[in-house]
């Protein structure tokens, strides 16, 4: 037997797992890493489960092309043709990436360098845009940086922790079992829940504001109103870390944010919603969890950063136990977001509409072809397939078919478009079947590379398993595409260890401490030392060496200067207004989607696991008892759910945690394991307008008898 230190490939904790293989790797057990930060030892029931779901049955293992097994070079040579063709006839703008939150921070980092710098298009996109963009972009506007601010150690530390939009005990487990055990240690800790649902997170709450679909907004915006006229402003440190300050007042006063106005918005008890608001007052540590709740809104932004004012005005922000803290949904939307994953960044951090960034990526790269203005989001560059302007796409380790809202434009568009490739570990997806070439990737246990999870602690993935059939991992694949499209000078790379050392590179490359992601001590590791790398959080401290020890920042900004020209935090507009759609007679309930707790994203991995399947074996909508009634519907009926978008068939559960006039439905049924079940078919593709990131959480939709 042999022991692998690793790291769990589903949610956003970063969980180390250790991992024991036999010597002919035919059996693997996969418990806590005891050493990892993150988890000290615990896994979920997803992480438990890991080692059930490396089976080959469903696997992906020999290049495809146009229907027929193909070798790795015809294959090779199919895409970069079919790539360069495009762009000769159609221009770069005619092609397009679209990527994911479960690659490895050098699969990304490849991926980009080949778009951005060498195809000159910045139309690569991530599923990241789904998850977590509207939080970058919060961010980016009041911080200057796309920065978290605290680490998991703050949720135990609080006094007040507020959770908001986010169901952590099924969506990020391991870090609410840490919040149970801190609360468990600390009685005196409260913990707010901010949902429109019961939940099973809810339960820990000593105070639970179960507010109408879509208010999140007004409820901070009364929060921030009722902070300015408190005793909690920190007057000192708005004077002295941020600008724009008597404009947000003024601002603030102008809306209709009085207790009993927002209450009555929110449908929340007043008196429920004074005691939040005074506990948050009296309170100095205090952190507020944010997720996709917040995220996955037409006014996301705005929410998310009336959440960091909150914290701002308080001087609250990166110090212990006192935070806004944004927990990522993915096991590496963090590490894309370092190599400037999403349409509209750099790598490292860095702007696509920044001269300056521009200028020194160019030079890094050696490249005079660095796209010079941002690419198309998710929800665009596949209304851009459906129109006919991309023509050429490659999607890399998603399923975008069953996770796009509006997914049948996304099917009908990939049907549609002239050349669809698609790499994947998984042979049959609702995605891969609309591909014209297959690429085999190699899969979780196999591939090797680095993830970096909410709290900015970078951990190596490693493999332990060999590769099967004729899979590769992504960054090979990608690089041998580059190659062929004749940029082997630049993408010439043996191992993941020199992707990442290039990445480190680049990201203290002319930094001199003006922007936040800066890992330049890890550039000197050595193959041997990348291999035995720690989990360390970024950025390093000035003092971190490989060969002297490797030390991270735990948290941000507790100094009070930040990443703006001004060095200070800014205050921006924001727009407290109502959502760009209503329910109405005909569409009487507001859809909300989300995750179960055994399952992750399009269930093309978890559904292999007999044991997660027993927690809920098939998709659900769930409903008040009152709107059941309504609908003449009873438990274990199958309904027929419907929107302007499209239908779906499921079965009815009863719900008295769920709002009246509201819906819950799973996201992970795809129709390769059930038919009519991808629920995102119905989901509005609307929006926040400054993060491109879709408003998951409120679509109407209307229920029936079948
Ligand atoms: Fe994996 Fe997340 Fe569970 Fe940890 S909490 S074991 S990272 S799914």
């Amino acid at each position: 037997m042999s022991a692998v230190e690793s790291t769990c490939p589903y949610c956003g904790v970063g969980c180390g797992v250790s991992v024991d293989v036999s010597d002919d790797a035919t059996q693997v057990s996969v418990k806590g890493d005891k050493t990892h930060p993150a988890n000290a030892g615990r896994l979920c029931v997803k992480g438990s489960a890991l080692a059930d779901t490396l089976g080959l049955q469903s696997r992906l293992l020999k290049p495809r092309v146009d229907g027929l097994q193909a070798s790795w070079d015809h294959a090779l040579s199919a895409v970069s043709k079919r790539l360069s063709d495009t762009v000769a006839r159609y221009g770069s703008e005619s092609v397009a990436f679209y990527v994911s939150g479960q690659l490895l921070t050098e699969d990304y980092y490849v991926a980009n360098k080949l778009l951005k710098g060498f195809i000159g298009t910045a139309n690569i996109d991530t599923n990241s845009r789904l998850c977590m963009s509207t939080a970058v972009a919060a961010h980016k506007r009041v911080l200057g940086s796309d920065t978290v601010p605290g680490c998991y150690e703050d949720l135990e530390l609080a006094d007040l922790l507020i959770i908001t939009g986010s169901n952590m005990a099924w969506t990020h487990p391991v870090v609410y079992q840490r919040i149970v055990a801190a609360k468990q240690a600390r009685p005196h800790m409260k913990i707010v829940v901010i949902d429109p649902r019961k939940t099973a997170t809810s339960e820990l709450a000593d105070l639970h504001l179960q507010l109408a679909p879509g208010s999140d907004i007004w409820l901070f915006d009364g929060l921030l109103a009722w902070l300015l006229d408190s005793t909690a402003i920190d007057a000192r440190y708005l004077n002295d870390h941020t600008e724009n300050y008597s404009e947000l007042v003024k601002q603030c006063r102008q809306r209709d944010n009085d207790i009993s106005s927002i209450a009555q918005r929110c449908q929340v008890d007043e008196d429920e919603l004074r005691t939040f608001y005074q506990w948050f007052v009296r309170t100095a540590r205090t952190v507020t969890v944010f997720s996709q709740g917040i995220n996955q809104s037409a006014h996301g932004v705005d929410q998310a950063s009336l959440i960091l004012y909150c914290h701002l005005v308080t001087g609250r922000v990166g110090k212990p136990g006192a935070s806004p803290f944004s927990i990522t949904g993915q096991p590496n939307a963090m590490g894309g977001r370092e190599v400037g994953g999403l349409a509209n960044q750099l790598a490292a951090h860095m702007d696509i509409d920044n001269p300056a960034h521009h200028a020194l990526v160019s030079e890094f790269w050696q490249t005079q072809k660095l796209a010079t203005t941002p690419g198309l989001k998710a929800v665009d560059m596949f209304r851009a397939v459906a129109d006919g302007k991309i023509r050429f796409i490659w999607i890399m380790a998603t399923n975008p078919v069953v996770s796009m809202p509006e997914a049948e434009l996304v099917r009908n568009a990939l049907a549609g478009c002239d050349h669809v490739v698609v790499s994947d570990c998984i042979a049959d997806t609702d995605t891969t079947r609309m591909a014209d070439i297959l690429l085999p990737a190699a899969a979780w246990g196999e591939k090797s590379g680095t993830v970096t999870n909410s709290e900015r602690c970078i951990s190596r993935q490693r493999g332990f398993l060999p590769l099967p059939g004729s899979s590769r991992p992504d960054w090979w694949i990608i690089s041998q595409v580059a190659k062929h499209l004749g940029f082997e000078h630049a993408f010439d790379y043996q191992c993941a260890a020199d992707i990442f050392r290039e990445h480190a590179a680049l990201s203290t490359y002319k930094n001199g401490g003006t922007r936040d992601f800066d890992i330049g001590a890890l550039m000197q590791l050595d193959n041997a030392q990348y291999d035995a790398l720690p989990p360390v959080q970024w950025p390093l401290t000035p003092a971190s060496t490989v060969s002297s020890g490797l030390a991270g920042k735990a948290r941000m900004f507790a100094d009070g200067r930040f990443y703006t020209p001004s060095g200070r935090a800014r205050f921006l507009s924001v727009a407290p207004g109502s959502l760009p759609q209503t329910t109405d007679a005909e569409f009487p309930l507001w859809l909300n989607t989300g995750r179960i707790r055994d399952q992750w994203h399009t269930m093309t991995r978890t559904g292999l696991s007999g044991k997660l399947q027993k927690h809920i074996s098939e998709p659900f909508v769930e409903l008040h008892p009152m709107d059941l009634q309504l609908r003449g519907l009873h438990a274990g009926d199958l309904a027929l759910i419907s929107s302007r978008h499209g239908q779906c068939v499921m079965r009815v559960r009863d719900q008295a945690g769920q709002s009246p006039g509201s819906v819950f439905m799973p996201i992970h049924w795809n129709d390769t394991v059930a038919s009519n079940a991808r629920v995102d078919k119905l989901v509005s593709a609307i929006c926040d307008p400054i993060s491109g990131q879709p408003a998951f959480k409120q679509t109407p939709v209307t229920v029936s008898r079948l």
